[in-house]
């Protein structure tokens, strides 16, 4: 059997695989097992932050993996203590819980938003209001958070205490708040897998505004849209606001698995020993790998992401069968007149990797990705949309 074959044997049918074997790549470019190139458009969903087998982070995975792989949380380790005082100095935010994926990151930030609430106000205030088109995760418990109705029909009975917001809609978020005992508010500020939607400033703001007022802990998923991708370190930072948590993952290990909860001033202490815990939470490969993207996560690289993504926004706004084009930083959405997905396979036939987001093709270079490349991206990408 061949390698696709072997998979749709073996592997469990949850994905609809492209049909591509990737095997190898470097940088913004990947290679199939045919040989054929293609420059890559998706960084495995915002993972490899600085491309393919980028040489930095490449080493500082290995020297760490040659030193010691794995020592369980029961022991101290550099790169995981170092890497949370990155983050907390880049931030502003006080302690770091890892763990190893988006999902679990949003795990620990409503395990501690609802003990905050207990502690503060009792234990009937647990409610957590997310948004409409939201996602979360896949656990039965961030199925519930996200706000998409197809993600739940097959899995109920789903976590209880969750209800979900219209998006930009102050008067519906704050009138939520008031029939609910609410403990906390989630958001992205871009809704990734809703199709990369921006929240707007007015509403982003407000939201914190009224959460501040009312002692609701405030919760910003940046697992797609944190680590640079949308032109600033976290993209709550475009918005001028402070979330009492924060969650990452995917970009920040460069494409180890690594999950990050950050706890602001409000619950740094609300969790205690015992209270939560990963096996591999805070790995310290993940972590070197961390620690090395992060540190390069400078201004020069955000004003790049910047430029990049100025680049994108004019080259497709307003081409041929381009009705769309949303987002921030290098997570682009466009809103084709052709089916997303049949531009999505003809980009792939042309040597060029993309993603969808519900109706929309969906764009998550490498932070990185070289300018030319890009360019030729963008026109490859305009012609299968025409
Ligand atoms: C991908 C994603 C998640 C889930 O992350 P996993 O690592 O797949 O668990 C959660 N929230 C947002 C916004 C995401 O984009």
């Amino acid at each position: 059997m061949n390698i696709q074959e072997l998979d749709r044997e073996y592997v469990a049918g949850t994905y609809a695989r492209f049909p591509v074997v990737i095997t190898a790549g470097k940088g913004s470019l990947v290679t199939d097992i045919n040989g054929k190139d293609y420059i890559d458009m998706t960084s495995g969903i915002a993972v490899n932050s600085f491309g393919a087998c980028d040489e930095v982070w490449y080493k500082a995975i290995c020297e760490q993996a040659a030193k010691i792989q794995h020592m369980s949380n029961l022991f101290y380790t550099e790169p995981c203590a170092k890497l949370a005082q990155m983050l907390c100095e880049r931030t502003g935010m006080k302690k770091v819980f890892f763990s190893n994926s988006g999902a679990e990151a949003n795990e620990c930030a409503v395990k501690a938003a609802r003990k905050y609430a207990a502690d503060k106000k009792g234990a009937d205030y647990y409610t957590v209001i997310t948004l409409k088109n939201s996602f979360h995760g896949r656990t039965i418990t961030m199925l519930s958070a996200t706000g998409q109705d197809h993600y739940h029909e097959l899995f109920r009975p789903l976590t209880p205490g969750f209800v979900h917001a219209e998006p930009d809609n102050l008067d519906y978020i704050k009138t939520l708040a008031d029939a609910h005992k609410t403990a906390a508010i989630m958001i992205e500020c871009v809704q990734g897998e809703g199709g990369v939607v921006a929240l707007s400033e007015e509403y982003v703001k407000g939201v914190a505004e009224f959460a501040k007022e009312n002692d609701i802990v405030l919760i910003v998923d940046e697992v797609q849209t944190g680590n640079g991708r949308s032109g600033q370190l976290y993209s709550y930072m475009n918005y001028g606001i402070k979330p009492d948590i924060v969650s990452t993952a995917k970009g920040l290990a460069g494409g180890l698995p690594l999950g990050a909860t950050m706890l602001g001033d409000k619950v740094k202490d609300t969790l205690q020993a015992g209270d939560h815990g990963s096996t591999f939470g805070g790995n310290p490969v993940a972590c070197a790998g961390g620690v090395s993207i992060l540190r390069r996560i400078d201004e020069d690289l955000l004003e790049g992401v910047r430029k990049k993504s100025k680049f994108l926004f004019e080259a497709f706004t307003g081409a041929e069968g381009i009705e769309k084009v949303s987002g921030m930083g290098l997570m682009m959405g466009l809103k084709t007149v052709k089916p997303a997905k049949e531009v999505v396979n003809a980009c792939i036939a042309e040597g060029v990797l993309c993603l969808t987001a519900k109706d929309r093709v969906r764009l998550l270079p490498a932070l990185n990705i070289p300018d030319d490349l890009l360019a030729k991206a963008a026109d490859v990408i305009k012609k299968c949309c025409a």
